[in-house]
C-alpha cells in the first residue's frame, strides 16, 4: 500500500544492542546499507542491522532477508 509508513529498528550487528529506531515510507524502504554507525556499546563504529518492527516484519522478511547471527 503506498504512503504507509513502517518502523525500522536499528542494531549494531556486533553486540546487537539497539541503536535506535526510525519510520520511513514503504516505498523507499531500504534495509541493506553499507553505512557505518556510532556505537555506544562497542565504542566504535560498526555495521548496523534494520529490521522492520510490528506486523510488517513477517511480510516483509520474506522478501528482505538478511544473515543473522
Ligand atoms: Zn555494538
Amino acid at each position: 500500500m503506498a504512503g504507509e509508513e513502517l518502523t525500522v529498528l536499528r542494531h549494531c550487528q556486533k553486540c546487537w544492542s539497539e541503536i535506535g529506531s526510525y519510520t520511513v515510507k514503504k516505498e523507499s524502504l531500504m534495509l541493506h546499507t553499507t553505512e557505518l554507525v556510532w556505537c555506544t556499546t562497542c565504542g566504535a563504529f560498526t555495521r548496523e542491522s534494520r529490521e522492520i518492527a510490528g506486523r510488517q516484519a513477517a511480510i516483509l522478511r520474506e522478501i528482505s532477508t538478511y544473515p543473522k547471527p
